[in-house]
């Protein structure tokens, strides 16, 4: 045996393939979205409330959520916004081409909000109530992108 065979060199360089972790029920989320087009909520165990995104812990009962389930894809607008106003977008450095809609969308069969962006359609205008589905993006990242806006159905 040489000498140094059994010398274990390391850097101590970590390898993080990401800006922030997201913890065990984003990364689940993501995940869905990305490898299956879906998109899953958690239920609370005591109240039955569905949470999308999904959340470790019930806000009401402070008990621990642990059944998942696949909610939407379709909701409906519960309120709105369009934004006229110019900016340059933190998630992409650039800025987003206004005007563009905002809403929170109540995923069917989930009990919170989900916000994102909704397009503006003069044919089918936003409104509250709306029905609405996700239009996903054909190269999906695991990232809140892969969602490119929603698509107002009526
Ligand atoms: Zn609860």
């Amino acid at each position: 045996m040489a000498r140094g065979d059994h010398l274990v060199i390391s850097s101590g360089d970590a390898v993080q393939p990401f800006n922030y972790a997201v913890g065990l029920h984003g990364s689940k989320f993501f995940h869905e979205l990305k490898e299956n087009r879906r998109i899953v909520g958690i239920k609370c165990p005591a109240c039955g409330k569905v949470y999308t995104p999904p959340r470790r812990v019930c806000g009401d009962c402070f008990v621990e959520n642990k059944e998942w389930l696949e909610v939407g894809p379709q909701g409906v607008i519960d309120t709105f916004t369009i934004v006229r106003y110019a900016f340059i977008d933190p998630e992409t450095g650039k800025q987003k081409p206004v005007p563009y809609g905002y809403g929170f969308i109540r995923f069917d069969g989930a009990d919170t909000r989900f916000q994102h962006f909704v397009e503006l359609n003069e044919a089918r205008p936003i409104k509250i109530g709306a029905r609405v589905e996700p239009v996903f993006a054909e190269e999906r990242k695991g990232t809140i992108r892969d969602i490119l806006y929603f698509r107002i159905l009526d």
